[in-house]
């Protein structure tokens, strides 16, 4: 069975596909030629993750799962969450966004956290979502050049370390894209 991930990056691919169950062979946006911008311009994490899914589904006729990730801080009532990645502007610099949220924080005394990973599947006429969530706080600086994005300024809840001080493989077994990842994977080998 053909099942496309709305994504171009082939080594998320290849990640995903080593876990998937033999039946299902995955391919990417790149494989079924789809190169166009998907407009994520919903309000919700959820929603943005719908959008690719059925784009794929709708346009080119394949079964499809999508994701989508956002960093939700409590004392900005959420913030930027759907808008994590062009948080300080359509730049959609790492750099700036980081800066731009400890900027916000300064002096607040409330750092908690959490980054919220939604992966949507449509499979067999049916739209499903799955979810994965990853609680810590917001450091008052930067630290660690691993990872990518907010890693550098997020520590998960106990531990000691940024996500940006931590091997891949450590932060995929706490973190939210790997724990969504996992309740899909589940959900398609039953
Ligand atoms: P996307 O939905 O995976 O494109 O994520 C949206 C934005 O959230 C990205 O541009 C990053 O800024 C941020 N983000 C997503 N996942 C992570 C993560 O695991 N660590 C740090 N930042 C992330």
């Amino acid at each position: 069975m053909t099942l496309v991930f709305a994504t171009h990056n082939s080594n998320k691919l290849k990640e995903i596909q080593a876990l998937m169950p033999e039946h299902i062979q995955l391919k990417s946006l790149t494989d079924i030629d789809c190169h166009e911008d998907i407009i994520e311009d919903a309000p919700t994490i959820e929603g943005n993750a719908l959008i690719k899914a059925r784009y794929v589904k709708e346009k080119y006729g394949f079964d499809c799962f999508a994701d989508d990730t956002g960093l939700e801080v409590e004392v900005l009532n959420g913030a930027p969450g759907v808008y994590s990645a062009r948080y300080a502007g359509e730049q959609k610099n790492a750099e700036d966004n980081t800066q731009k949220l400890l900027t916000e924080l300064k002096d607040k005394t409330n750092r908690s956290a959490q980054f919220k990973t939604v992966i949507a599947l449509i499979l067999d006429g049916k739209e499903q979502l799955f979810e994965g969530v990853c609680k810590g706080v917001i450091t008052e600086e930067k630290t660690g050049n691993k990872g990518f994005g907010y890693d550098p300024v997020f520590k998960p809840e106990g531990f000691t370390t940024t996500f940006a001080e931590m091997s891949l493989s450590e932060k995929n077994k706490i973190g939210h894209r790997g724990k969504a990842t996992q309740k899909l994977l589940d959900y398609l080998k039953k």
